[in-house]
């Protein structure tokens, strides 16, 4: 797994920032002259037209990615430039190869502007071409043909984005025939798609743009007395929409890799890409205005800039919400749509082979164990825990991969992430593992020989489990006020108090647990605990919540815990619960599990129910609710994704895992509600059923964004990790 761009990938984007940086200033005389001709300049001079076209027709050579590095900077500096169509025409008109073809892509090389036109004008031939009045070529399809045309003087319509658009008329006008064929057309399509993933690609990069612009400004601006930014009504919805903006951004990454490789949904990933981005931007640009209070409404403020430019990327193709069709049809109507090539990608989002290996094994494993008994067992089952299978994954090295050789681990995080992918393909819950895997790795970090000795051996070959003793009946997210007191009595220390919600209580053998040392500031009193839950003194009360998910009230009462069991030292207990934090917040694949699990319930509905007489799969507000799922089940896959390899190549960022939390949640909500409107009413039923287990998911989503850290909290985290705004809490 790599997301690292390559270092001739980070010259171009430091070269394209600072050529557009230059220019950004002038969006609002490019406006008005209909083209910002410096900026042109600065991008035919740079040779930016014929990025894509190969060197032996007089281009750059260079990839997709490249192009959507450029389409960023473009975007993000508001330039008013054909960027994309430029790439789009000259890579469309290379492709076709022929004489008139390569005459116009000369042309493009010497910075005439060819637009291309995204419909077949046999059905549309009159289109709104948004940069028609500046073009001086148009590039479009008409049935099996690839034509340009040259438009002349044309009327410039006064638009939203302050973009040089102008209506033409296709059909009417003269043009000429470039190509034709099935070929052509084909390749024209292909051009049509790689246009979409630039102009998401650009709408992206203005959220993104927009979103730090007003995260500045909430850092500088104050109203009574504070910064606005630490203000939470302000503050998380930008952490709202910046998760969604790093999202779609790495989902176009992802995109291109899936070109490149071939793999079959990569024509659905790119209508994933084009919808999110659509959704998302404007969303995030009209947060961003709203942050500058009434500035934010006037034109000297490029606030409003980016919310009008974003809100006309989105609507050139036309409605962004048929894109959900076109999603449908490329992932369950087995309809295939042309793409362009990739080129030399670099990233990948794959975490390698050795991984692939680590996922076979626990693949045989899961299919030797689980029977259809055992595999309803798990549907009904809260944790999981099944002692014999654990036993068997850890006889593998397959139950804690990245834990130490001598442990039966040796393994990295790619390979851990790769064996959770397996729990989640066999719809099987990963709880115990968690827990057990935070306790074992604050015993590795913070534990003494002996704890190690005597506790690891343990809990690494599944025999027995962990459980977080965090939360308290006074305090939950405010985690570092623990009452539970720990008082030092020769070599022992004795715990007395109450946790609530330990999930794993009446399983687990030992427990993570924070307890109160010190008089004092809270953060500097506490300290952590590896604590034998079974021993006199310890009791466990089970608590039935909302989604079935078994929890419990543990109360201490003179419980003895050895100090060599104590994790790190005597009141530093807030660095060793940032650590287990830091895990819990890293790990993603429990809410990747949730929406996959209601995507595949929600397919398996559709493929066999009927509504108003007809496969339910057929109808398009089935089919849309359903593509809208499958993609932010991708986008948080990416989030996921993003958090591992960064844990793994030492690039963490505090807010990366806090967003996949976030975005998990949050998209479990919003999807379970949707799966079940959509087969309503027979989605208020229970049962071992597809729809059973939508209503079974939806139940559960809701304290998904409660455990774990609260999705407030997490928002706090990624505003001030991600944006830089002021703590809201103490
Ligand atoms: C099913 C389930 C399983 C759980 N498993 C475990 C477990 O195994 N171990 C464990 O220790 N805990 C567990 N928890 C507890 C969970 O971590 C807490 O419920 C959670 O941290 C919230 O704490 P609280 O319930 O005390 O709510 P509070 O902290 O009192 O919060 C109440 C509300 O106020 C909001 N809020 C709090 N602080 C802020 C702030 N600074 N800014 C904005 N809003 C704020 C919260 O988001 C929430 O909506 C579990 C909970 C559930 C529901």
């Amino acid at each position: 797994m790599n997301l690292d761009l390559s270092e001739m990938q980070t010259m171009l984007q430091d070269t394209l920032g600072r050529a557009f940086k230059d220019v950004a200033s002038s969006h609002r005389a490019a406006e008005k002259a209909g083209l910002d001709a410096t900026a042109w300049q600065v991008f035919t001079g740079l040779g930016l037209p014929l990025l894509r076209v190969e060197e032996r027709l007089g281009g750059a050579g260079l990839g997709l990615l490249d192009a959507i590095l450029v389409a960023e900077s473009v975007a993000e500096n508001l330039a008013l430039i054909p960027a994309n169509d430029a790439i789009v025409c000259a890579g469309l008109l290379a492709v076709l190869e022929t004489p008139l073809a390569m005459a116009a892509l000369e042309e493009l090389g010497q910075g005439k502007i060819v637009a291309l036109a995204l419909h077949d004008a046999v059905h549309s031939p009159q289109q709104l071409i948004a940069f028609g009045a500046a073009a001086k070529a148009i590039l479009f399809r008409q049935g099996n043909e690839v034509r340009l045309m040259r438009p002349g003087a044309v009327q410039r319509e006064p638009n939203i984005g302050g973009l040089p658009t102008a209506r033409i008329d296709l059909a009417g006008a003269s043009s000429e025939v470039l190509a034709e064929g099935y070929r052509a057309a084909e390749a024209f399509e292909a051009a049509r798609e790689e246009w979409k993933l630039l102009n998401a690609a650009a709408l992206v990069a203005m959220g993104g743009r927009a979103l730090k612009d007003a995260a500045a400004y909430a850092r500088d601006r104050h109203a009574f007395g504070r910064p606005i930014g630490s203000y939470q009504g302000l503050a998380h919805p930008l952490a709202d929409a910046s998760a969604e903006i790093d999202g779609a951004g790495l989902l176009i990454r992802r995109t291109v890799e899936a070109i490149g490789t071939g793999r079959s949904d990569a024509a659905a990933l790119v209508g994933m890409c084009s919808w999110w981005a659509s959704e998302t931007a404007p969303s995030a640009t009209t947060k961003a205005m709203r942050v500058f209070g009434g500035y934010g409404m006037t034109m000297e403020y490029d606030a409003q800039a980016y919310f009008r430019r974003a809100t006309a990327l989105r609507l050139l193709g036309g409605d962004p919400q048929a894109e959900l069709q076109t999603i449908a049809d490329r992932l369950w109507a087995d309809i295939s749509a042309p793409l362009p090539a990739a080129g030399e990608v670099g990233i990948t989002f794959e975490y390698g082979a050795s991984a692939d290996a680590a996922r076979d094994a626990a693949e045989a494993v899961f299919a030797k164990h689980v029977t259809p008994e055992l595999q309803r067992w798990a549907f009904e089952s809260t944790d999981g825990y099944d002692p014999v299978l654990y036993a068997a994954l850890a006889s593998e090295g397959l139950l804690f991969p990245d834990w130490p050789t001598e442990l039966g681990g040796g393994a990295g995080a790619f390979e851990r992430a790769a064996v959770h992918d397996v729990f989640v393909r066999h719809l099987w819950p990963q709880v115990v593992v968690a827990t057990t895997d935070m306790l074992g790795k604050m015993i590795l970090h913070f534990g003494s020989e002996r704890a190690k000795a005597e506790i690891l051996p343990r809990l690494a070959s599944g025999q027995t489990a962990g459980a977080l003793c965090y939360s308290e009946p006074s305090c939950g997210s405010d985690i570092f006020a623990a009452r539970t007191r720990a008082v030092r009595d020769g070599d022992d220390w004795i715990i007395d108090g109450q946790k609530i919600f330990t999930s794993q209580g009446h399983i687990a053998e030992y427990g993570l647990l924070i307890a109160r040392t010190g008089v004092g500031e809270k953060h500097a009193s506490v300290t952590v605990f590896a604590v034998p839950l079974d021993q006199p003194g310890y009791a466990c009360n089970p608590m039935d919540t909302v989604g079935d998910e078994l929890t419990n009230t543990t109360f201490y009462e003179n419980v003895r815990v050895p100090d060599a069991y104590r994790l790190g030292g005597v009141n530093e207990g807030t660095r060793v619960l940032a650590a287990a934090l830091a895990i819990e917040q890293g790990a993603a694949e429990h809410w990747v599990a949730a929406l996959d699990e209601m995507l595949a319930a929600g397919v398996e509905w559709a493929r066999t129910a009927q509504r108003a007489g007809r496969n339910a799969i057929d109808m398009p507000s089935v089919r849309a609710r359903l593509a809208a799922v499958a993609t932010r089940m991708q986008v948080l896959d990416v989030l996921s994704r993003r958090t591992v390899w960064a844990g793994a190549t030492g690039q963490a960022r505090k807010h990366y895992g806090p967003m996949a939390k976030l975005f998990g949640s949050e998209s479990w909500v919003k999807c379970g509600s949707d799966l079940m409107e959509m087969a309503a009413p027979d989605t208020l039923l229970q049962g071992y059923s597809a729809l059973g287990r939508i209503e079974k998911l939806y139940r559960r989503s809701v304290p998904s964004t409660i455990y774990a850290g609260s999705s407030e909290i997490q928002r706090s985290l990624i505003a001030e990790a991600g944006l830089g705004l002021p703590r809201s809490r103490s």
